[in-house]
């Protein structure tokens, strides 16, 4: 059996016979309709694998995907993958900042986007010294800059590709995740990552070759390569991708026209489904479609309900994140369903509720949610950081971050984060690099950050700002923050609100007190403060 997950994906579903059979409906935002083969997701990925190694890319390079939703995301994942260099792929809503730290601490050699987004790339990129590819899309030849034309460049090359044997620890992606504290950290992953998302997308998701898989994920996080790609391609299953946003009555008409089967979203944008006029799913008629899956965020009770009564179906819950790789703790078709519980572990999964010392705390009581380490898509470092990579791991147990409890029967709960991270419709943000981002804006002092429950993101981005003595706040300045956010960090860190104060709590070495802020927001205790700077 071959490890290279390129190849997996592609040239193996062909010699299964799967050539002619539709890897994926491409569906643009204007609803036009491309169907592309195992054959073509072969050719083309063949051609830029080809087309990187004429480049001089290779083996252990890394090289980013920054694209919103298109066929080229596809082909260039694989192709980089097939050459066994790193793809690390990018959301397309990053701003200036975040795209710094990620390619520049990756030391990426190369990436792929498009002229609108190139902008942003074109005004760091003289603090990018590694980066000497840039892939445009739907852009021309200049080659003085190292920007090359992805139509000329994908022209000339071959579409046959000789994927050299890949061993199972050869590295295969980078995610970046956000911790509370300091720069992202670029999550790595493996070949040998199949043997989880493979297994899970078969036996969680349950998809088989008769399937229409639709996954809603973006192909800049976890879920968008290990089960927008990874997992289903590997099972020879066809995607539909769509390249428009949420829109309910188009994402109905997509569920019943392409008779998708199989549905994987996540809980705000099924908690927006669930704020429409019902009359949208009523008259919507679905009788393909067998089961909706969900993960990122804690899923509500009551979106199941809903979900029943209109969609006439269960919403399961999955829990996994970027260093997992793949589902760890999921419900599914056959097992009883308990409203709000993340379900129980994956076959050979062994989580952990246990205190900060390491020792196991009884069903019922809450604690860290850990994992026994060593399942296939483990992630294998924290690039650059070992030591942030190390302080995961304790007696063989990694550490999730997050803080969870068992009931008696084995069901896992999410309670919430160990640390500051917010997240915000599914996505993690980090506090740090907002305030860092925040700290830029001429007027402001000291900013702090903090995540704030809310009814349709679960959580929304706090921004405490205290002004330089000379200013005012006022209606304009909110508006130049929010586009600064927004510019440096990405849309969706931007604060969804800003309080300007005073002053902002700091413990004696500095350290902003985010608990105090939070339980000032809140309008709660806010405990110990002995440590408080006064
Ligand atoms: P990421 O690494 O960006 O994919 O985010 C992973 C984090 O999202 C987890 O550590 C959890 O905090 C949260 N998360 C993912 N799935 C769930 C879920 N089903 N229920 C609650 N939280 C979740």
């Amino acid at each position: 059996m071959p490890h290279n997950i390129g190849k997996i994906c592609t040239s193996v579903q062909c010699a299964r016979g799967l050539s002619a059979k539709t890897a994926f409906r491409w569906i643009s935002a204007h609803a036009e309709r491309t169907d592309y083969t195992f054959g073509d997701l072969d050719r083309e990925s063949n051609r830029f694998a080809n087309a990187i190694t004429s480049l001089g890319v290779g083996e252990g390079d890394i090289f980013f995907t920054f694209l919103p939703k298109m066929p080229e995301q596809f082909f260039a994942f694989l192709g980089i993958l097939k050459v066994q260099a790193v793809c690390g792929t990018l959301f397309s809503n990053f701003g200036e900042d975040a795209l710094l730290d990620r390619l520049g601490d990756s030391g990426a050699v190369g990436i792929i986007t498009r002229k609108s987004l190139y902008k942003k790339i074109a005004r760091i990129r003289n603090q990018l010294p590694a980066l000497k590819h840039i892939i445009l899309v739907d852009g021309d030849d200049d080659q003085a800059s190292g920007v090359i034309s992805y139509q000329r460049i994908m022209a000339e090359a071959s579409t046959v590709f000789e994927v050299q044997p890949t061993s199972p620890d050869t590295p295969s992606v980078l995610h970046y995740t956000s911790g509370s504290t300091g720069k992202p950290k670029g999550v790595l992953h493996r070949h040998a990552s199949l043997g989880s998302q493979q297994p899970t997308a078969q036996h969680i998701l349950g998809l088989s070759e008769d399937d229409i898989y639709w996954c809603t994920a973006d192909q800049g996080w976890v879920t968008g390569t290990s089960y927008g790609i990874i997992g289903p391609w590997s099972l020879g299953v066809t995607q539909i991708h769509y390249g428009g946003g949420y829109d309910a009555q188009e994402w109905m008409n997509l569920l019943a026209q392409e008779k998708v089967t199989v549905w994987y979203s996540a809980p705000t944008a099924l908690r927006m489904l669930m704020r429409e006029d019902e009359t949208i799913f009523t008259s919507a008629n679905l009788p393909d479609l067998k089961a909706i899956y969900s993960v990122g965020e804690p899923l509500n009770p009551e979106v199941i309900a809903w979900s029943r009564r209109v969609l006439h179906h269960d919403i399961f819950d999955t829990w996994f994140q970027t260093e997992t790789g793949a589902i760890m703790i999921t419900n599914q078709p056959g097992r009883e369903v308990r409203l709000g519980s993340m379900g129980k572990p994956f076959d050979g999964i062994e989580p952990a509720i246990l205190a900060d010392d390491g020792t196991p705390l009884p069903d019922g009581e809450q604690g860290n949610l850990c994992v026994k380490a060593g399942w296939p898509s483990m992630f294998v470092t924290y690039l650059n950081n070992e030591s942030a990579y190390n302080s995961k791991f304790k007696n063989g147990c990694y550490y999730t971050g997050d803080t969870a409890r068992k009931d008696s029967d084995g069901y896992y709960w999410f309670m919430g984060r160990s640390d500051d991270v917010i997240n915000t419709a599914g996505h993690l943000i980090s506090p740090f690099e907002v305030e860092s981002a925040l700290l830029e804006v001429e007027e402001i002092a000291e900013s702090g950050v903090i995540g704030a429950p809310d009814d349709l993101l679960f959580e929304k981005v706090v921004a405490f700002v205290q002004l330089h003595g000379r200013y005012q706040p006022n209606k304009d300045l909110e508006i130049k923050i929010r586009l600064h956010v927004s510019n440096r960090a990405s849309s969706i860190a931007t604060p969804q609100e800003i309080i300007f104060c005073d002053s902002i709590p700091k413990n004696k070495s500095g350290k902003i007190m985010r608990r105090v802020l939070k339980a000032r927001y809140l309008g709660e205790d806010p405990g110990d403060t002995s440590t408080l700077e006064i």
